[in-house]
């Protein structure tokens, strides 16, 4: 894969971008449901520009609208869906978006198109590539002002990260190059559909992560990190809870915390 982490962006670039936290990812999964598909959604905002990067999936609809409009902005307003992968729990919510230019991959969305694996919602793959708002994108292209594509293959054929230029440093968003912070510390993957190119990818993202200096890193599936002597460390607690009805009456409320 050409130029690995080779273009990236330097302190002086002039967009600089403020990070909101939309859906925390979550690094679980259930053994009776699968996989949860709680996955990292986060607003890139500067000025009317508004990137959202990944969507979640659907169960995370009313959660994603309603932390967009607590920040005062509509879907209408948002100007750019990036998906760093085509797999439903990180895709499917960018029909949300009437105005957006949405961003792929050009490989990532080659391969969705003609792939039968079982984690791609083919309907919306479809639907995407017919959209007159398709952004299809290369390693290393600035793809918005001050925010580059890295080709980051392996989970998927055509996976992206993304880094951008924030007003407190790069920001890395690395999609499920490394889904939480157990597999960026260890670079053991789980499942991707190419091993080698999924290793020869982490460490590529370890060593952009280590050449911007640290800032914050957001996998797919859990909360921000930071770089810290060298180790990713949480940059903000891990919040997320479980409610369930398991009493005899609706105000019965068990929660579980998953912190
Ligand atoms: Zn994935």
């Amino acid at each position: 894969m050409a130029g690995r982490g080779a273009v990236s962006l330097r302190s002086g670039d002039r967009a600089m971008y403020t990070l909101s936290t939309l859906i925390q990812g979550f690094p679980g999964r259930s053994p009776g449901q699968g996989n949860l598909g709680w996955s990292s959604v986060t607003l890139l905002a500067r000025g009317r520009e508004r990137y959202v990067v990944d969507t979640g999936s659907f169960g995370a609809r009313p959660v994603l609208l309603e932390r967009l409009r607590a920040l005062g902005v509509e879907p209408t307003d948002v100007t750019g869906v990036l998906l760093t992968h085509a797999h439903w729990d990180h895709m499917v919510n960018w029909t949300l978006f009437p105005r957006a230019q949405v961003v792929i991959g050009r490989r990532e969305l080659q391969w969705a198109a003609q792939s039968r694996s079982i984690h791609l919602p083919e309907a919306y793959v479809e639907r995407l590539c017919a959209c007159t708002r398709l952004r299809l994108t290369e390693d290393g292209e600035e793809v918005f002002p001050g925010i580059v594509a890295h080709a980051t293959f392996g989970h998927t054929p055509g996976h992206m990260a993304f880094e951008a230029a924030g007003a407190q440093g790069p920001i890395l968003l690395i999609g499920d190059a490394a889904k939480n912070r157990v597999e960026l510390l260890t670079c053991e993957l789980s499942a991707p559909e190419d091993p080698d190119e999924a290793q020869r990818s982490v460490a590529a993202l370890w060593r952009l992560w280590r050449q911007v200096g640290g800032g914050l890193l957001v996998p797919g599936h859990d909360a921000a990190l930071r770089l810290v002597d060298g180790r990713p460390a949480l940059a903000q607690d891990r919040r997320q809870e479980i409610q369930a009805w398991l009493g005899d009456t609706v105000a019965q409320v068990r929660r579980f915390p998953l912190s």
